[in-house]
């Protein structure tokens, strides 16, 4: 099976009706991006930039996160990169700064809460990307966003420090994307306010899932209990995609679930054309899109989300091996 993926890396993942998919690796740290030719990836689809925070003992400073990200952009070889902004609290702790505990964590003061409450510690993280980037098309991505003025609120944030780069004489980005995260149940009812105000977005099914569902993803005992494959999730990353489309606003995925085949499978029939995964999943998720027919797959998708259908994964697996 290995070697049988390798021989997949310089395949392009187009399906038996040539739609395109764009496969993209998730990332956290330097360590990680090797994988990236190894996997032959379209490019990082999320960096998660608080492991560099997470294996620190005090907080990085402006010049120690700068030379971090111009090294990944190094390593990246030209190839896209998505920095989702710091994402501490729920389940990663960064122990010099969080001293409080929490009753609800995954409910708390979290990403982009703390970033607006800390705008220094933001500021600093946006300047080191912006220096790091020079030159380069520097992706943001926004986590946890649950009401259009946080988004706003961030974004006059990096055009403050934008703005304070070119007034310092230093060279700016080749080109500036901001993206919000959609993975608070509440986003989803303002996704006509968001779209306008942004240049992607990337679905965190992981989270968006556990609060849909109200079970924390990281508590065996309930996190099995709800199907990703389910009828509920289906529709609502149905609904994102359609709001994508009435926006022309790229939409990825870079939960978890992108990285199962059948998942993915559900994704693309739902209209995903970009999603992010674990690096091993690649060739198992491209192998499964070398053998798709994305019109069939559509067609079965929205009718067994329109049908009183039972089991969508039971439904999908037959329909995946038919
Ligand atoms: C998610 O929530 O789906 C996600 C990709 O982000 P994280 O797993 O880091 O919360
Ligand atoms: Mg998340």
């Amino acid at each position: 099976r290995q070697a049988q993926y390798a021989a997949l890396r310089s395949v392009p993942a187009v399906t038996l009706d040539e739609v395109k998919i764009s496969l993209n690796i998730n990332a956290g740290l330097l360590f990680d991006l090797p994988h990236l030719e190894e996997s032959g990836a379209d490019g990082i689809g999320l960096f998660r930039t608080e492991l560099q925070f997470m294996i620190s003992s005090t907080f990085p400073r402006l010049d120690q996160q700068t030379r971090m990200y111009k090294a990944i952009f190094d390593a990246a070889g030209g190839k896209p990169v998505v920095f989702r902004t710091l994402d501490v609290g729920g389940d990663k702790v960064l122990p010099y700064f969080q001293a409080v505990k929490e009753e609800n964590p995954a409910l708390g003061w979290r990403a982009i809460r703390m970033a607006l409450d800390r705008p220094a510690l933001f500021r600093t993280q946006i300047r080191a990307l912006l220096r790091g980037a020079a030159g380069r098309e520097l992706r943001i991505l926004l986590p946890m966003i649950a009401d259009v003025a946080e988004l706003t609120e961030a974004k006059a944030l990096i055009h403050k420090e934008l703005g304070i780069l070119k007034r310092h004489g230093k060279q700016e980005p080749s080109k500036l994307l901001i993206g919000a995260m959609v993975e608070v149940p509440a986003l989803l009812w303002q996704l006509d306010e968001v779209m306008p105000l942004v240049d992607f977005v990337s679905v965190g099914s992981n989270d968006l899932l556990q609060f849909m569902f109200a079970a924390d993803r990281s508590n065996e005992k309930v996190a099995g209990r709800f199907d990703n494959l389910n009828k509920a999730a289906l529709r609502a990353l149905r609904f994102i995609v359609l709001a994508g489309k009435r926006h022309d606003v790229p939409i990825t995925l870079c939960g978890e679930m992108a990285g199962r085949p059948l998942e993915a499978m559900a994704l693309i029939g739902l209209g995903f054309r970009s999603i992010s995964m674990a690096p091993a999943s690649v060739g198992p998720v491209k192998a499964m899109i070398l053998s798709l027919d994305v019109g069939e797959t559509a067609e079965k998708l929205l009718t067994l989300l329109d049908e009183d259908s039972g089991d969508l994964r039971d439904q999908l697996k037959a329909f995946a091996v038919e």
